[in-house]
């Protein structure tokens, strides 16, 4: 299995730190408003690389934070006369609400930055202790060029870097000792949310933020840290500058970078008008679409959203959809049982398509190549299969289609009820994860079933549940 590494710029085989496990860490969301479809992208892409994982029989560790103090919260809980506690609360669950449309699995965990302020303390008080960081005025910054590796993620040479940053020095910042240094901590300023250090009453820069929930949720080293490209340079450089040093230890083995998506050939902004919230492609269609459109490319090429490719995207997920309502129909139809000699040498020759669906994903996770498969499944389903086939052949087929998109995170079978023993199950992991504290995922796994039309009651005698 290959995937491309954006710190050695190429495919390599994926070889896990700890046998059958991956540790994984992908950066999430700012919440100060509803998700947009370029935040959708790293979601779905790398939920689909998780699904993939796991289909290859890996045991996955997934980890995607919420930043949940940042200067734009602060901003838009001034302009609403609410605290930002509350604008992070409101906009994580709606991202919660999008995510689930769009079939993301919710994460082993999502931490939040705003209680992991303890560790970041000691982190930051690690890296003044090895003197890769030095405080000055309440503010403690990261002494980059200490770090003898820094560029290496971005490829960037330090004193090309150095001459351009330097005409971007502004006042206030001259306290620094070299203008490429980087915020780790910062104090408040009147009104904005704030926490105790040795340093001030503030609050933790963003790049310190994810190499403290990552250690924290995963340990030191981690297999894959992922995000948007955006975030090659410069979040995730600090993130490696600040981890190496403090832990001593390379940080993670993979990097891996979405492209970016635009809206008619344009790149989505503000200022140009062309802002596209999961939400509001929500009012119009199945979030199944969007997800099938992200997927229809690869995830390192830029995708353009437009209208056009979304009526096609439609289209596309029709197709698979109708092929397995139709095999429901004959399998609710099939006068025989009994798989016959001639379907079992039909059922065999799919194995060509798990050998395309399986190779594309294969190298660095093809998902345009994987649906081409599908539908060359499908294509195969409506040419063999009918009304006198056996049953068990035709839930052979079924399985198989539900397999393989299910790995694109892709649901071809709605109508399917959850059942009564999967209800249970979720319920005993969730009262396991409320006795290990993790409230974040206890709460995942009530989203998950009321979005199944299951309601959970808390009583004195248990949990009790009903279907809505
Ligand atoms: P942010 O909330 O800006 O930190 O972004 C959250 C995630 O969405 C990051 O991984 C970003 O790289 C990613 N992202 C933001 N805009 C886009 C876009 N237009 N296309 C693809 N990914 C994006
Ligand atoms: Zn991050």
């Amino acid at each position: 299995m290959k995937l491309y590494n954006t710190l050695s710029k190429q495919k390599e085989e994926f070889v896990p730190l700890e046998e059958g496990k991956v540790k994984m860490y992908v950066c999430g969301p700012t919440v100060y408003n509803f998700i947009h479809i370029g935040n959708a992208r790293p979601m779905i892409v790398f939920d689909t690389v998780r699904r993939y994982f796991e289909y290859k029989g890996y045991d996955v560790n997934f980890v995607s934070n919420f930043t949940d103090v940042d200067d734009k919260i602060i901003k838009r809980a001034i302009e609403e006369g609410v605290s930002s506690d509350e604008i992070s609360k409101r906009y994580i669950a709606e991202c919660k609400k999008d995510m689930d449309g769009m079939n993301i699995k919710p994460a082993t965990k999502n931490p939040l930055a705003t209680e992991e302020i303890c560790g970041m303390v000691d982190m930051i008080g690690t890296l003044i202790e090895k003197g890769y960081a030095y405080e000055k005025n309440g503010t403690v910054y990261y002494r980059t060029r200490k770090f003898k590796d820094y560029g290496k993620l971005s490829h960037k040479n330090l004193d090309d870097l150095r001459s351009g940053e330097r005409s971007l020095l502004v006042t206030g910042e001259d306290e620094k000792e070299d203008p490429l240094d980087f915020v780790l901590w910062k104090p408040k300023k009147d009104g904005e949310p704030f926490w105790e250090s040795p340093w001030s009453e503030g609050r933790p820069g963003w790049h310190i933020e994810c190499s403290e929930m990552s250690k924290k949720y995963l340990g030191e080293q981690i297999d894959i840290h992922a995000g948007g490209e955006d975030l090659v340079f410069p979040h995730h450089e600090n993130e490696i500058a600040q981890s190496e040093a403090a832990n001593g230890k390379e940080f993670a083995k993979y990097w891996m970078h979405n492209a970016f998506l635009n809206i008619d050939n344009r790149k989505m902004s503000k200022s140009l008008g062309n802002f596209r919230t999961v939400r509001e492609i929500s009012e119009q269609y199945d979030l199944q679409v969007l997800r099938f459109f992200m997927l229809s490319a690869h995830y390192r090429s830029p995708l353009n959203f437009s209208a056009d490719l979304m009526e096609a995207s439609k289209n596309g997920l029709d197709r698979i959809v109708n092929a397995a309502d139709n095999l429901k129909y004959l399998m609710k139809n099939a006068q025989t049982d009994t798989v016959t000699e001639d379907e079992k040498q039909r059922f065999a020759a799919t194995a060509e398509f798990v050998e395309k669906f399986e190779s594309a994903m294969d190298d660095d996770f093809n998902t345009a190549d994987a649906v081409a498969a599908v539908f060359d499944l499908v294509k195969y389903i409506n040419t063999n299969a009918g009304t006198e086939n056996s049953k068990e052949y035709l839930q052979k087929l079924f399985d198989l289609l539900v397999k393989l998109t299910d790995v694109l995170g892709l649901i071809v079978d709605k109508q399917e009820e959850i059942l009564d023993d999967d209800i249970e199950k979720l319920i005993e992991e969730r009262q396991a994860a409320r006795k290990a504290k993790d409230f974040a995922r206890a709460d995942a796994i009530r989203d998950e079933l009321l979005a199944k039309g299951i309601i959970l009651e808390d009583t004195r005698e248990g949990v009790k549940w009903k279907r809505a």
